[in-house]
Formats: structure tokens, sequence, C-alpha cells
């Protein structure tokens, strides 16, 4: 089956007389008949459900068709995309361990391994995603568990190449992560390029409709953890082969962690991914129409997006990505910088000023004035963020509204 019909029926497989959409399961619990039915679960020795602090039926269908969309054998929902980060490098490393990460990634994601991770013991060394082989290789130390990185990082824009920094994990013995949220398994499936693990915040375009925040973690089943005894604990690879790594995410860091998502979140979530491969192709596409448009104004200074054809990630994008553009969200800058960037947003009507992307309404953030409003002009440029950026996230709106509503606000700066 295609992604497109796994976007609608993949996961919750109704059999006769049952609901055609996937059940809400609002119960903490679930009842038995002996004592020794209840030892089998928490023993492991028997599926079933027990607790949904642990697992739900509800989130385990949604978390289902997640998988089958990337091609991976299994997944965990958990309650938000940090969680996902967070669960995808705890359920391999403890203190004393390293990681490799792309230092492209989301300010989210960085701010969790470079401050809450550190702080429990797990190094990481940030290496830039353009980096040769090479100078890739020189971060690995023998205590390196992993290597992470994000498909389309938000908001640089910049494109991994997923089969170079996989190369360079699998030639030191050690699983790549790859948080796939912007481009989604319809835009790019990372497994197909060597990724062993992906994330998401479905937060963004998988629920779309900005309804719940929520995240997944997906294993390929790809990783041969027995290859590398001394590096990776073997119990779960024995118990249960490929499906190792989720069953210890469920059983380990669920149980002691908590990050479940409600059920209902789930099913919201759900809703989205019915749609996900329709409204993914008209962002990315609409996008690409606004960039071209965008890029011809004079009062604007410079326009990111690596689905234009002369993007230095051009090849990239054709290689990895079906379709022309890797997602609908990009970056550009107002000519005079802070002060005419934050004019021209308090101009715009349609286009709304929002702490979020990538769900049907389009919206814009000016990080020097939010997520970054501490920094000083010359930290945002040592920061990699210009003073003028605009983070863009086209919606689903006609995008002949989307122009005139950003050519009205041009007029007036
Ligand atoms: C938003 C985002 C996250 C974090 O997700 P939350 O659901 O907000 O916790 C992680 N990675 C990327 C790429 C994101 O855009």
């Amino acid at each position: 089956m295609t992604v497109d019909t796994l976007c609608v029926q993949g996961g919750w497989q109704p059999k006769k007389g049952e609901p055609r959409q996937v059940p809400v399961y609002a119960s903490t619990t679930f009842r038995y008949e002996t004592s020794e039915q209840m030892a089998d679960l928490f023993d492991l020795k028997a599926p079933g459900y027990f607790y949904t602090r642990l697992a739900n039926p509800t989130n385990d269908q949604v978390a289902k068709k997640i998988a089958a969309l990337e091609g991976g054998v299994a997944a965990i929902l958990t309650s938000s995309g940090q969680a996902a980060s967070t669960f995808a490098v705890l359920n391999l490393c403890q203190a004393g361990d390293h990681v490799v990460s792309s230092a492209q990634i989301y300010g989210g994601t960085f701010n969790l391994f470079a401050v809450s991770l550190k702080k429990l013991g797990i190094d990481f060394t940030f290496v830039d995603p353009e980096a040769s082989p090479a100078e890739i290789a020189k971060a690995f130390r023998p205590n390196t568990k992993c290597v992470f990185g994000e498909t389309v990082a938000n908001p640089s824009g910049v494109v991994l190449d997923i089969a170079k920094f996989a190369k360079a994990a699998h030639k030191f013995g050690v699983p790549l992560i790859v948080d796939n949220t912007f481009p989604t398994p319809v835009l790019c499936r990372p497994f197909e390029f060597g990724a062993d693990i992906v994330t998401h915040a479905t937060t963004k375009y998988m629920d779309g409709h900005s309804s719940q925040v929520g995240g997944c973690i997906v294993d390929s089943g790809n990783f041969d953890w027995a290859k590398y005894p001394e590096r990776f604990a073997l119990s779960y690879v024995k118990a249960f082969g490929k499906q190792a790594y989720i069953v210890k995410a469920t059983a380990h860091l669920m149980r002691d962690f908590g990050s479940i998502p409600s059920p209902f979140n789930a099913f919201l979530l759900n809703l989205g991914l019915e749609s996900l491969h329709v409204r993914i192709r008209r962002h990315a596409e609409s996008a690409l129409t606004i960039a071209k448009w965008l890029r011809k104004q004079p009062k604007v200074a410079w326009v990111n997006f690596a689905g234009l054809p002369d993007s230095p990630y051009h090849k990239l994008v054709k290689k990895q990505f079906k379709g022309t553009s890797p997602c609908g969200v990009m970056t550009f800058g107002i000519k005079g910088g802070r002060a005419k960037s934050i004019k021209f947003m308090d101009s715009l009507k349609v286009i709304g000023i929002v702490t979020h992307v990538a769900d049907a309404w389009s919206c814009v953030l000016h990080p020097a004035s939010h997520t970054h409003r501490q920094l000083t002009d010359a930290q945002l440029k040592a920061a990699g963020i210009p003073p003028d950026l605009i983070r863009f996230s086209v919606g689903l709106e006609d995008p002949q509204d989307l122009i005139a509503d950003l050519k009205q606000a041009l007029a007036k700066i």
C-alpha cells in the first residue's frame, strides 16, 4: 500500500460491526480474570494492556499507522515532540555516554541536549551538517551511543544529508535518529536513506490543525543491536527481537517517566493523519509559489526555502524528497532589519502572529522579538539568526490570498 492509502487506512482495521473510526479508550485501566493473567503482563510474558501510563489501545492504533507510514516495525506515541526526542536518546544512553548531533536542530531539542540531558551526565558533540564524512568521524568517542539529526531543521531550513550521517553512524556501530517532523513520511522516509529511528513532533503537520501537542518514535527494526553487545544492553533484544527498541521505551521509559498522550489526543492526531498526504503537498506547493513571488519583491532582502530551484540543497531535495519542496516553512528577511520586519508583521491581516508552525492557518514568527528576544543583534548573528529573519509557515489558504496579504503589508513599510 502507498503512503496515501496508509494515511487513511493504516493502523485501525475494523472488523464486522466495529466502529469505522478508531475508538477512544478513555480508560486508565483494564480488567483481567485471574491474578496470573495480570502477572504475565507485568513479566512481559503476554501482550495486553493494564495501565494507560504504559500503553493504551487508541494510542497504539495511531502509532501503528505512523510506523506503517515510515516503513518501520514499531512505534510509540509520546505526549509531545520534546518527549519523543528525550525518550529516543534516553532509550540508548545513560550518564557517561555521548551523542553526536547535527548542530542544525530545533531550538527546544538543542536546549534539551546541551542543557538538560547534559545535566543528567550525557555529553553531546554538535557537528555542522555540511561537514565532510572525515570531519564527522572525528566527533565520535568510544562512549558514543547514537547520532541525531533533523531532516529539515526548524527554523534554519538546513536539509540533512541522511545517507551521509547514516554511513558515519554505522561505520562506528551506532544508530542514526532523525527528527522527521517537517517533511513527514509523505515527503521523505528517512529509513530509505539509512536512518534507524525516526522521531516526530506530531504537533505539527501530522496533526495539522493545531489541536494537540504530541510526539512519536518509530523504529525501522534495521539496527543490529546484537552485533555490539559491549555497547547496548541486549536483554530486550533477546526477548523481543526487532520490537526491542520500542518495547524498551514502553516498558522502561513510559513506565518510569510517564509521558503518554491522552487517548483523545491520539484520536485527534489520527483525524489529522487521514488527510496528511493531501495537506502536506498543498503546503509545500503553496510555499514554493510564495517563495518565488517573495524573492522578486524589492523590499525583501532574502528568501531561504529549500524548494527553490537554485537552493544550495536542490540536489539533496531531489534525492531525498518526493516532490519539489521539503515542507511549507520558509524564512525571509525584510530590508531595514528588525524595526521594518516588526512593522511588516504587524501589518499582516490574513497571516497571523503565532508561536507555531506547520498547520492549516498561515503564520509568522519573528525570533529576534519573540523566541530569542533576550539576545542582542550581535548575539543573534552568532546564533545564526539574522535580526530581520521572519519564519513563515504557509498554511492551506489560497496562496493568492496570502500573496495579496504580503503585498499590502509590504506596501505599509
Ligand atoms: C515543535 C518541534 C519539536 C518539539 O515538539 P513539541 O510537540 O512542541 O514538544 C521537535 N522537533 C521539531 C522539528 C519541531 O518543530
